[in-house]
């Protein structure tokens, strides 16, 4: 009987929780292990997992195959591993279900509008329409038989600011499973990747904020093996002749996405969630919600720069 105690306590599941900035934001890895040991283990292979896909899709570092693609925009197509070139291809299809709303070719972009806080005025609008028209995943040609990526014209450029870090936060979550973490949590700056239980068997529950209201949830909701994803334009956005303009960009317009403050997306993979909530800011309150409420298994909600809630039709938040 003794011997069967000891045995359950060995057993016993601990949460353990590290804090670090990764991709340029602040990672905080949480797993359930039986000792720190263990769990600082798991914690360094979720790190180094996170700056290898970090080494491959960054488009500032001169380094990645992205930035090679980039610079060989108009001239040649460039032989990516599997793993971009898969990436891609995922993000050419959000593309799709979103008309355009979400393109990783809204990079070229960065060039005019900054967020940083070096803006002190609007771009012109010859220098906004030069750079749109270098934005379109129509021109972004993949080839499957060498996996090759082509940027078809010159000066275009693409990036993974919207969609990076959930499938970061994926890929983290995936491998820290298949080596026997049994449940834990990925939140890369608030995009939120759960699996199994806390070790007294709750659900994990993440709080759902206002913007306009930070120290006030309005609600905490239970996430059982999915991920919940926020865009907000709170922490980057430029304030000209009393507009906000948040760092997401209108492909087809290239202005910043204006209306909504905070777009928050329930999927089952933080990638697509990650992306839908950047997509859900460009196409604006009512087309984003009948489009998320098209897609099965994908809820979102939505904050407008009235500080009023929106939410796709399974939503149905009691406190507001
Ligand atoms: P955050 O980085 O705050 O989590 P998002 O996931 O919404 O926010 O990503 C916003 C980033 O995505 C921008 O900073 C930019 O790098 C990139 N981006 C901007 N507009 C688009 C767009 N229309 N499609 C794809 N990516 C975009
Ligand atoms: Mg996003």
């Amino acid at each position: 009987m003794l011997v069967l105690l000891i045995g359950l306590q060995l057993q016993a599941q601990e949460i353990h929780k590290r804090t670090l900035k990764l991709m340029g934001s602040r990672f905080e890895i949480t797993v359930t292990a039986e000792n720190p040991e263990k769990a600082n283990q798991y914690i360094d292979t979720a790190v180094s997992e996170i700056q290898r896909i970090e080494r491959l899709i960054s488009s500032w570092d001169p380094a990645s195959q992205t930035s090679e693609i980039n610079r060989n925009a108009g001239i040649k197509p460039v032989v990516v591993d599997p793993e971009l070139y898969n990436l891609i291809s995922r993000a050419l299809k959000i593309s799709e279900i979103t008309d355009g709303a979400f393109d990783i070719s809204y990079a070229s972009m960065d060039k005019i509008w900054k967020f940083d806080g070096s803006m002190s005025s609007m771009p012109s609008e010859e220098a906004i329409r030069n750079s749109v028209s270098k934005v379109g995943y129509q021109n972004i040609i993949l080839d499957p038989e060498d996996h090759s990526v082509f940027l078809k014209k010159e000066g275009m450029k693409i990036g993974f600011g919207a969609i990076g870090k959930g499938y970061a936060a994926d890929k983290a979550k995936d491998l820290l499973r298949s080596q026997g973490v049994t449940a834990g949590i990925i939140n890369a700056s608030g995009d939120m990747n759960t699996w199994g239980t806390q070790p007294n068997g709750d659900t994990w529950k993440v709080a759902i904020t206002n913007p306009l209201n930070k120290e006030h949830a309005f609600a905490l909701l239970p996430l059982e093996d999915r991920a919940v994803v926020t865009s907000g334009d709170y922490e980057k956005f430029v304030k000209f002749n009393g507009v906000r303009y948040s760092h997401i960009i209108n492909p087809k317009t290239g202005y910043p996405a204006t209306g909504i403050i905070s777009a928050t997306v329930f999927a089952p993979k933080a990638e697509l969630a990650d992306a839908l909530a950047t997509s859900v800011f460009v196409m604006g309150i009512e087309t984003g919600i009948d489009r998320i409420n098209q897609l099965p298994g994908i809820d979102c909600i939505i904050v407008d720069t009235n500080g009023k809630v929106h939410t796709s039709k399974n939503i149905k938040l009691d406190s507001l």
